[in-house]
């Protein structure tokens, strides 16, 4: 339907429609549509490290004019995701409102290394396309995640979170640290999902038979508390 109003509308019925976009911005008369997008989520759906910031078109304005201010093609997510997205092939992005069928299935994995010798832990990230059965599906993942450079990022992301996981730790034993990480874990799980990385990352240590309590306390020594310690 909408590739047929894309195709019969007179070009200026839909460069007027495509130029609504111009008037979502504050203080403007769309902006009521751009509000509400915004409140949808507290995180970025791409790479859910960082509030929205900007509107993406799912299908972008330029060849999709009629959908310029179509909420079902409005993506809030933050503005690294949008610079990186940017020009790159619509249909290889995985859709926040329509692909939910694999919502509530653990593909996202991280996976715990330690070098014996230095006893410098270290962590992967990659996607189990095993559990995904559309494997249209699993390729836009994977896709998505290499666009917006997800890897890298969260890297940066999860050692500032193990890093407040491990202020304190000398005064803790390994009960308490799995006790913590236990915790820490149903909170992300209830409140992000099995995918997001907080959910993942904590699921990772607590499952890793490398992240003992003496590994712990090695790797605290190498890494300075980011965010204060709020955890420990
Ligand atoms: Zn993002």
């Amino acid at each position: 339907m909408q590739q047929e109003w894309e195709d019969e509308l007179e070009e200026s019925k839909k460069n007027k429609l495509h130029d609504l976009f111009g008037i979502t911005y504050e203080n403007q008369k769309l902006y009521f549509i751009r509000k509400a997008l915004m409140k949808m989520v507290d995180t970025c759906p791409m790479c859910g490290i960082q509030p929205p910031s900007q509107l993406d078109h799912q299908s972008p304005r330029s060849d999709f004019k009629t959908m310029s201010v179509s909420r079902l093609n409005l993506v809030p997510v933050c503005g690294v995701c949008n610079n990186k997205k940017r020009d790159k092939d619509p249909h290889g992005f995985v859709h926040p409102y329509y692909d939910h069928s694999i919502k509530d299935v653990p593909f996202f994995v991280i996976t715990i290394h330690s070098n014996p010798r230095t006893h410098r832990m270290s962590w992967k990230f990659s996607i189990n396309e095993a559990v995904i059965s559309d494997k249209a599906l699993a390729d836009k993942i994977n896709k998505q995640v290499g666009v917006v450079k997800l890897y890298r990022r969260l890297y940066r992301e999860t050692n500032g979170m193990l890093s407040d996981l491990l202020s304190g730790i000398d005064d803790i034993t390994e009960d308490i640290l799995n006790f913590l990480l236990q915790k820490e874990y149903k909170t992300h799980l209830k409140r992000r999902g099995p995918n997001d990385w907080h959910t993942v990352f904590v699921k990772a240590l607590n499952d890793s038979p490398i992240f003992t309590i003496e590994e712990a306390k090695v790797y605290a020594k190498t890494i300075k508390p980011i965010n204060g310690g709020v955890n420990a």
